[in-house]
Protein backbone atom coordinates (compact mmCIF):
# COMPACT_ATOMS: atom_id res chain seq x y z
CA UNK A 1 0.00 0.00 0.00
CA UNK A 2 2.09 2.91 -1.65
CA UNK A 3 1.73 6.29 -0.73
CA UNK A 4 -0.40 8.44 -3.21
CA UNK A 5 -0.71 12.05 -2.43
CA UNK A 6 -0.25 14.45 0.70
CA UNK A 7 -2.91 17.33 0.91
CA UNK A 8 -1.71 20.37 3.39
CA UNK A 9 -4.81 22.24 4.55
CA UNK A 10 -4.54 25.83 6.55
CA UNK A 11 -6.88 26.32 9.01
CA UNK A 12 -7.90 29.36 10.72
CA UNK A 13 -10.24 30.72 13.74
CA UNK A 14 -10.79 34.47 14.68
CA UNK A 15 -10.85 34.25 18.65
CA UNK A 16 -14.17 36.20 20.12
CA UNK A 17 -11.90 36.86 23.50
CA UNK A 18 -7.55 37.59 22.39
CA UNK A 19 -5.48 37.28 24.89
CA UNK A 20 -1.85 37.73 25.26
CA UNK A 21 1.21 36.42 27.15
CA UNK A 22 4.65 38.28 27.58
CA UNK A 23 5.65 37.70 23.94
CA UNK A 24 2.61 38.85 22.24
CA UNK A 25 -1.30 38.39 21.44
CA UNK A 26 -3.35 36.23 19.89
CA UNK A 27 -6.66 37.50 17.96
CA UNK A 28 -6.73 34.13 16.33
CA UNK A 29 -5.51 30.19 15.83
CA UNK A 30 -4.14 29.21 12.90
CA UNK A 31 -2.54 26.01 11.86
CA UNK A 32 -1.39 23.73 9.40
CA UNK A 33 -2.50 20.15 8.46
CA UNK A 34 -1.53 17.52 6.64
CA UNK A 35 -3.05 14.28 5.17
CA UNK A 36 -1.07 11.58 4.21
CA UNK A 37 -3.28 9.26 1.84
CA UNK A 38 -2.17 5.99 0.62
CA UNK A 39 -3.43 3.96 -2.40
CA UNK A 40 -6.99 2.52 -1.39
CA UNK A 41 -7.91 5.62 0.48
CA UNK A 42 -6.68 4.90 3.84
CA UNK A 43 -5.09 8.44 5.19
CA UNK A 44 -3.16 9.42 8.17
CA UNK A 45 -3.16 12.80 9.79
CA UNK A 46 -0.52 15.06 10.88
CA UNK A 47 -0.16 18.53 12.39
CA UNK A 48 3.00 21.51 12.38
CA UNK A 49 3.61 23.68 15.40
CA UNK A 50 4.52 27.04 13.82
CA UNK A 51 3.28 29.72 11.14
CA UNK A 52 1.40 27.74 9.10
CA UNK A 53 1.72 28.92 5.89
CA UNK A 54 5.55 27.95 6.63
CA UNK A 55 4.70 24.98 7.67
CA UNK A 56 2.76 24.42 4.25
CA UNK A 57 5.47 25.43 2.08
CA UNK A 58 7.47 22.94 3.88
CA UNK A 59 5.42 20.19 3.67
CA UNK A 60 5.08 20.75 -0.07
CA UNK A 61 9.19 21.08 -0.40
CA UNK A 62 9.27 17.63 1.59
CA UNK A 63 6.03 15.75 0.51
CA UNK A 64 7.89 14.23 -2.93
CA UNK A 65 9.98 11.77 -0.94
CA UNK A 66 7.17 10.03 0.44
CA UNK A 67 4.57 10.07 -2.27
CA UNK A 68 4.98 6.55 -3.89
CA UNK A 69 6.88 5.19 -0.74
CA UNK A 70 5.60 2.54 1.91
CA UNK A 71 4.22 4.13 4.36
CA UNK A 72 4.96 1.24 6.87
CA UNK A 73 8.80 2.30 7.04
CA UNK A 74 8.29 5.61 8.76
CA UNK A 75 11.95 5.43 10.18
CA UNK A 76 13.23 5.16 6.68
CA UNK A 77 11.04 7.72 5.54
CA UNK A 78 12.02 10.43 8.48
CA UNK A 79 15.61 9.75 7.65
CA UNK A 80 15.78 10.74 3.50
CA UNK A 81 13.53 14.01 4.68
CA UNK A 82 15.93 14.68 7.68
CA UNK A 83 19.01 14.18 5.31
CA UNK A 84 16.69 16.64 2.54
CA UNK A 85 16.21 18.86 4.62
CA UNK A 86 19.61 19.09 6.80
CA UNK A 87 21.58 21.39 4.99
CA UNK A 88 19.05 24.32 5.45
CA UNK A 89 17.54 22.97 9.08
CA UNK A 90 19.36 21.77 12.00
CA UNK A 91 16.54 23.62 13.44
CA UNK A 92 13.47 25.82 12.77
CA UNK A 93 10.28 25.64 11.05
CA UNK A 94 11.24 23.43 7.98
CA UNK A 95 11.61 20.68 11.15
CA UNK A 96 7.92 21.26 12.27
CA UNK A 97 6.48 20.39 8.43
CA UNK A 98 9.00 16.95 8.71
CA UNK A 99 7.05 16.30 12.39
CA UNK A 100 3.59 16.85 10.78
CA UNK A 101 4.72 14.41 8.20
CA UNK A 102 6.26 12.00 10.19
CA UNK A 103 3.22 12.06 12.48
CA UNK A 104 0.42 11.64 9.86
CA UNK A 105 3.09 8.44 8.78
CA UNK A 106 1.97 6.95 12.58
CA UNK A 107 -1.10 7.78 12.42
CA UNK A 108 -1.27 5.94 8.78
CA UNK A 109 1.14 2.81 9.47
CA UNK A 110 -1.43 2.87 12.49
CA UNK A 111 -4.25 2.08 10.65
CA UNK A 112 -2.88 0.03 8.25
CA UNK A 113 -1.49 -2.56 10.95
CA UNK A 114 -4.91 -1.99 13.07
CA UNK A 115 -2.95 -0.64 16.37
CA UNK A 116 -2.96 2.18 18.08
CA UNK A 117 0.12 4.72 17.74
CA UNK A 118 0.83 3.94 21.55
CA UNK A 119 1.31 0.26 20.95
CA UNK A 120 3.70 1.08 17.66
CA UNK A 121 6.11 3.11 20.26
CA UNK A 122 6.64 0.19 22.35
CA UNK A 123 3.32 0.01 24.16
CA UNK A 124 0.91 1.89 27.25
CA UNK A 125 2.34 1.82 30.64
CA UNK A 126 -0.75 4.24 31.61
CA UNK A 127 -4.45 3.56 29.77
CA UNK A 128 -5.21 7.41 31.20
CA UNK A 129 -2.78 10.36 30.90
CA UNK A 130 -1.89 12.85 33.84
CA UNK A 131 -2.67 16.46 32.26
CA UNK A 132 -2.01 19.81 33.41
CA UNK A 133 -4.91 22.89 32.38
CA UNK A 134 -2.97 25.54 30.58
CA UNK A 135 -4.35 29.08 30.63
CA UNK A 136 -4.15 31.73 32.65
CA UNK A 137 -3.18 34.40 30.29
CA UNK A 138 -4.14 38.15 29.84
CA UNK A 139 -6.74 40.20 28.46
CA UNK A 140 -6.55 43.54 28.16
CA UNK A 141 -9.60 44.54 30.18
CA UNK A 142 -9.10 41.73 32.96
CA UNK A 143 -9.33 42.37 36.55
CA UNK A 144 -5.63 41.98 37.23
CA UNK A 145 -5.17 39.33 39.40
CA UNK A 146 -8.36 38.80 40.46
CA UNK A 147 -9.64 37.11 37.19
CA UNK A 148 -6.69 34.71 36.86
CA UNK A 149 -7.64 33.78 40.63
CA UNK A 150 -11.17 32.45 39.30
CA UNK A 151 -9.71 30.91 36.45
CA UNK A 152 -6.95 28.70 38.40
CA UNK A 153 -10.59 28.25 40.58
CA UNK A 154 -12.71 27.09 37.33
CA UNK A 155 -9.70 24.97 36.62
CA UNK A 156 -9.71 22.80 39.95
CA UNK A 157 -14.02 22.75 39.77
CA UNK A 158 -12.95 20.56 36.36
CA UNK A 159 -10.75 18.26 38.26
CA UNK A 160 -7.73 19.29 37.49
CA UNK A 161 -5.07 18.89 39.94
CA UNK A 162 -2.10 20.93 38.09
CA UNK A 163 -2.15 23.97 36.63
CA UNK A 164 0.47 25.51 34.62
CA UNK A 165 0.12 30.23 34.61
CA UNK A 166 1.49 32.76 32.28
CA UNK A 167 3.97 35.35 33.79
CA UNK A 168 6.65 37.31 32.41
CA UNK A 169 4.66 40.76 32.69
CA UNK A 170 7.22 41.91 35.35
CA UNK A 171 8.36 40.79 38.74
CA UNK A 172 5.93 42.89 40.85
CA UNK A 173 3.05 42.08 38.97
CA UNK A 174 4.18 38.47 38.25
CA UNK A 175 4.41 37.81 42.24
CA UNK A 176 1.31 39.70 42.54
CA UNK A 177 -0.38 37.52 40.52
CA UNK A 178 1.40 33.79 41.44
CA UNK A 179 0.33 34.58 45.02
CA UNK A 180 -3.16 35.44 44.04
CA UNK A 181 -3.55 32.18 42.62
CA UNK A 182 -1.67 30.04 45.01
CA UNK A 183 -4.02 31.46 47.75
CA UNK A 184 -7.15 30.76 45.72
CA UNK A 185 -6.69 27.01 44.89
CA UNK A 186 -4.72 25.97 48.23
CA UNK A 187 -1.69 24.08 48.81
CA UNK A 188 -2.65 20.79 47.23
CA UNK A 189 -2.93 22.07 43.47
CA UNK A 190 0.17 21.91 41.38
CA UNK A 191 1.14 25.30 40.32
CA UNK A 192 3.72 26.03 37.45
CA UNK A 193 5.02 29.11 35.63
CA UNK A 194 6.27 30.25 32.60
CA UNK A 195 7.47 33.15 31.52
CA UNK A 196 8.08 32.25 27.85
CA UNK A 197 12.01 33.39 28.10
CA UNK A 198 11.00 36.72 28.79
CA UNK A 199 13.83 37.44 31.95
CA UNK A 200 17.15 38.10 32.04
CA UNK A 201 19.57 36.04 33.86
CA UNK A 202 19.04 38.85 37.26
CA UNK A 203 15.59 38.80 36.92
CA UNK A 204 14.18 35.16 36.43
CA UNK A 205 17.13 34.45 39.93
CA UNK A 206 15.18 37.21 41.73
CA UNK A 207 11.47 35.56 40.37
CA UNK A 208 12.39 32.17 41.98
CA UNK A 209 14.11 33.18 44.75
CA UNK A 210 10.30 34.85 45.37
CA UNK A 211 8.50 32.28 44.38
CA UNK A 212 9.62 29.56 45.99
CA UNK A 213 7.78 29.57 49.35
CA UNK A 214 4.72 29.68 46.83
CA UNK A 215 5.39 25.81 45.95
CA UNK A 216 6.21 25.74 42.34
CA UNK A 217 6.19 22.84 40.49
CA UNK A 218 8.55 24.30 37.30
CA UNK A 219 9.49 27.20 36.52
CA UNK A 220 9.10 27.15 32.85
CA UNK A 221 11.44 29.05 29.66
CA UNK A 222 12.68 31.68 32.62
CA UNK A 223 15.48 32.75 30.15
CA UNK A 224 16.24 32.62 26.44
CA UNK A 225 16.29 29.71 25.01
CA UNK A 226 19.71 30.34 23.32
CA UNK A 227 21.09 31.04 27.06
CA UNK A 228 22.39 28.21 27.99
CA UNK A 229 24.83 29.23 30.20
CA UNK A 230 22.38 31.27 32.00
CA UNK A 231 19.59 28.23 32.53
CA UNK A 232 22.93 26.05 33.99
CA UNK A 233 23.34 28.91 36.39
CA UNK A 234 19.53 29.22 37.23
CA UNK A 235 19.09 25.65 37.74
CA UNK A 236 22.03 25.45 40.51
CA UNK A 237 20.84 28.79 41.92
CA UNK A 238 16.68 27.79 42.29
CA UNK A 239 14.91 24.94 44.13
CA UNK A 240 12.44 25.17 41.60
CA UNK A 241 12.87 22.84 38.43
CA UNK A 242 14.09 24.70 35.44
CA UNK A 243 11.60 23.73 32.42
CA UNK A 244 12.63 24.33 28.66
CA UNK A 245 12.80 22.83 25.03
CA UNK A 246 9.45 23.68 23.04
CA UNK A 247 11.75 25.90 21.28
CA UNK A 248 14.59 23.25 20.69
CA UNK A 249 15.04 20.47 17.78
CA UNK A 250 15.76 17.26 17.29
CA UNK A 251 18.04 15.05 19.55
CA UNK A 252 21.12 16.99 18.34
CA UNK A 253 19.58 20.19 19.93
CA UNK A 254 17.96 18.69 23.32
CA UNK A 255 22.16 17.22 23.47
CA UNK A 256 23.39 20.68 24.05
CA UNK A 257 19.97 21.62 26.38
CA UNK A 258 21.20 17.88 28.53
CA UNK A 259 24.89 18.54 28.33
CA UNK A 260 25.03 21.98 29.38
CA UNK A 261 22.49 20.49 32.51
CA UNK A 262 20.26 23.58 31.56
CA UNK A 263 16.75 21.72 32.74
CA UNK A 264 15.33 19.39 35.59
CA UNK A 265 12.40 18.77 32.75
CA UNK A 266 12.55 18.59 28.66
CA UNK A 267 9.48 20.06 27.04
CA UNK A 268 9.78 18.98 23.24
CA UNK A 269 6.85 19.82 20.71
CA UNK A 270 5.93 16.41 18.90
CA UNK A 271 4.75 18.66 16.46
CA UNK A 272 7.83 20.36 15.82
CA UNK A 273 10.91 18.96 17.41
CA UNK A 274 10.96 16.07 14.70
CA UNK A 275 7.74 14.08 15.14
CA UNK A 276 7.05 10.88 17.13
CA UNK A 277 9.75 9.03 15.69
CA UNK A 278 12.59 11.77 16.89
CA UNK A 279 10.31 12.95 19.96
CA UNK A 280 10.83 9.17 21.15
CA UNK A 281 14.33 9.73 20.82
CA UNK A 282 14.80 12.52 22.89
CA UNK A 283 12.99 10.69 25.63
CA UNK A 284 15.38 8.42 25.68
CA UNK A 285 18.33 11.20 25.52
CA UNK A 286 16.27 12.95 28.51
CA UNK A 287 16.26 9.65 30.37
CA UNK A 288 20.00 9.11 30.25
CA UNK A 289 20.68 12.57 31.59
CA UNK A 290 18.19 11.46 34.29
CA UNK A 291 16.28 14.49 33.00
CA UNK A 292 12.07 13.21 32.73
CA UNK A 293 10.30 14.44 29.66
CA UNK A 294 7.16 16.92 29.50
CA UNK A 295 6.10 17.67 26.11
CA UNK A 296 4.82 21.17 25.04
CA UNK A 297 1.62 20.67 23.15
CA UNK A 298 -0.04 23.80 21.39
CA UNK A 299 -2.68 22.61 18.51
CA UNK A 300 -5.68 20.47 17.61
CA UNK A 301 -6.60 17.17 18.83
CA UNK A 302 -4.07 15.96 16.54
CA UNK A 303 -0.98 17.55 18.54
CA UNK A 304 -2.41 16.12 21.66
CA UNK A 305 -3.60 12.87 20.59
CA UNK A 306 0.15 12.13 19.44
CA UNK A 307 1.56 13.72 22.89
CA UNK A 308 -0.90 11.39 24.62
CA UNK A 309 0.09 8.24 22.80
CA UNK A 310 4.14 9.45 24.02
CA UNK A 311 3.03 10.56 27.29
CA UNK A 312 1.07 7.05 27.75
CA UNK A 313 4.76 5.09 27.34
CA UNK A 314 7.33 7.23 28.66
CA UNK A 315 9.38 5.56 31.64
CA UNK A 316 10.03 8.27 34.42
CA UNK A 317 13.84 8.30 35.64
CA UNK A 318 15.15 7.21 38.43
CA UNK A 319 12.03 4.82 38.80
CA UNK A 320 10.41 3.60 41.90
CA UNK A 321 7.35 1.19 42.35
CA UNK A 322 5.30 4.62 43.36
CA UNK A 323 6.65 6.75 40.60
CA UNK A 324 5.32 9.86 39.79
CA UNK A 325 3.07 9.65 36.68
CA UNK A 326 4.23 11.56 33.37
CA UNK A 327 1.99 14.77 32.78
CA UNK A 328 0.84 16.39 29.85
CA UNK A 329 0.20 20.05 28.47
CA UNK A 330 -3.55 20.47 28.04
CA UNK A 331 -4.19 23.63 26.68
CA UNK A 332 -7.29 25.29 27.89
CA UNK A 333 -7.60 28.18 26.30
CA UNK A 334 -9.54 29.74 23.32
CA UNK A 335 -9.38 27.03 20.43
CA UNK A 336 -12.33 26.47 18.32
CA UNK A 337 -9.90 24.62 15.78
CA UNK A 338 -9.04 21.99 18.93
CA UNK A 339 -12.61 22.07 20.46
CA UNK A 340 -14.86 21.40 16.68
CA UNK A 341 -12.59 20.78 13.95
CA UNK A 342 -10.88 17.37 15.24
CA UNK A 343 -12.93 14.19 17.13
CA UNK A 344 -13.21 13.24 19.52
CA UNK A 345 -12.99 15.99 22.11
CA UNK A 346 -10.26 15.39 24.37
CA UNK A 347 -11.50 15.73 28.40
CA UNK A 348 -9.85 15.62 31.27
CA UNK A 349 -12.13 13.27 34.27
CA UNK A 350 -10.68 14.10 37.63
CA UNK A 351 -6.95 15.27 35.82
CA UNK A 352 -6.90 12.26 33.60
CA UNK A 353 -7.56 11.81 29.75
CA UNK A 354 -8.30 8.02 28.04
CA UNK A 355 -5.33 7.42 25.35
CA UNK A 356 -7.57 6.72 22.24
CA UNK A 357 -7.42 2.88 21.34
CA UNK A 358 -8.51 2.94 17.79
CA UNK A 359 -5.83 1.99 15.40
CA UNK A 360 -3.53 4.96 14.46
CA UNK A 361 -3.90 8.60 16.29
CA UNK A 362 -7.56 7.58 16.92
CA UNK A 363 -8.69 10.92 16.17
CA UNK A 364 -10.66 12.34 13.01
CA UNK A 365 -10.87 15.30 11.16
CA UNK A 366 -14.61 16.54 10.60
CA UNK A 367 -14.81 17.17 7.01
CA UNK A 368 -17.29 20.08 6.82
CA UNK A 369 -15.37 22.29 9.69
CA UNK A 370 -12.62 21.29 7.51
CA UNK A 371 -13.81 22.94 4.58
CA UNK A 372 -15.36 25.67 7.01
CA UNK A 373 -12.05 26.59 8.73
CA UNK A 374 -9.70 26.26 6.02
CA UNK A 375 -7.76 29.49 4.47
CA UNK A 376 -6.31 27.65 1.62
CA UNK A 377 -6.90 24.00 0.57
CA UNK A 378 -4.49 22.32 -1.96
MG1 LIG B 1 5.72 27.40 27.29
Amino acid sequence: MLIERVETYIVEQQLENPFYFSQWEYDSRQVCLVKVIAKGGTYGWGEGYGPAGIVSAGIDFLAPLVIGQDPLHVETLWQKMYRRSFDYARGGVLLASLSALDIALWDLRGKIIGQPVSILLGGRRRDKVKVYATGLYFTKDMNFPADLAAEANMYVGQGFKAIKMKVGLGLKEDYQAIKAVREAIGPDIELMVDSNHAYSRGEARALACKIEPLGITFFEEPLSPNDYQGYRELRHASEIPIAAGECEYLCSGFRILLENQCVDIAQPDICAAGGLTETKKIAALANAFGVNLIPHCWGTGIAFAAALHLTSTLDSVPGRMREPEPILEMDRTENPLRDRLTEPLFQAVDGLVDVPTSAGLGVEVNPQLLKEFSAVTK
